[in-house]
């Protein structure tokens, strides 16, 4: 039986070091970012209709998608971020559902869907068990300075955005605490993974 969970956490707070654990133990693990890049690509039925509904500047140069530009129209707006997710969240189910599918025929024991805002864009129905990777303050600020170069306004700007860490934390089965150690991370991650797959199915 393939498990399918999700994984989120605010920004720097370790999803993707979680993931990458995961994935060495035998999970296959699906980037939101990744399906949110790829339903909007050049010459997919996605980018057309982004481009009728948000007008032709928003193509960049180079004949793909200019993003920030993009990210810029909808921002603030709901109404225009609502149109956005019509187009993109059906597309992103979609390719979620067939990652899935292979990953149960391919008896893969974890699914990991590894969504940066996964609470607050309703993803969280597609799985059966949510992970949450909370790291303080402090340390996903330094952190995150560190691994992105980003300035204190950027980060804060990027926490903001997030849905509030209590919100996140309310709706986790699982709570991965990383404000210490790689090797605290690792030994909660291997007991995660006991928990989750039965501890049966260890490559
Ligand atoms: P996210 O995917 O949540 O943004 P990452 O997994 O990329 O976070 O972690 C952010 C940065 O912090 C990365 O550079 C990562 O290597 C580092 N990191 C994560 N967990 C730890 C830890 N327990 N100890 C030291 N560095 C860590």
């Amino acid at each position: 039986m393939t498990k399918v969970i999700g994984l989120t956490g605010g920004i720097a707070s370790g999803k993707s070091t979680v993931a990458r654990l995961l994935r060495t133990r035998g999970a296959v693990v699906v980037d939101a970012d990744q399906l949110a890049r790829e339903v909007l690509a050049p010459g997919t039925a996605g980018l057309a209709e982004v481009l009728e509904t948000f007008g032709p500047e928003v193509l960049g140069p180079d004949g793909r998608l200019d993003r920030a530009r993009l990210g810029r129209m909808v921002f603030g707006d709901s109404e225009a971020r609502r149109r956005l997710e019509a187009i993109t969240h059906p597309r992103i189910a979609a390719r979620f559902w067939e990652e899935t599918d292979k990953a149960r025929v391919a008896l893969a024991p974890l699914v990991v869907y590894e969504a940066a805002l996964l609470v607050e864009s309703g993803a969280r129905s597609f799985v059966e068990e949510l992970v949450v990777v909370q790291a303080s303050p402090d340390v996903q600020r330094a952190r995150a300075r560190e691994r992105d170069g980003l300035t204190e306004t950027e980060i804060q700007a990027r926490i903001d955005a997030q849905a509030k860490a209590s919100e996140r934390l309310a709706a986790a089965d699982h709570v991965i605490h990383n404000d210490g150690s790689l090797e605290e991370l690792e030994a909660q991650v291997r007991a995660l993974w006991d928990k989750l797959t039965g501890g049966g199915q260890r490559p």
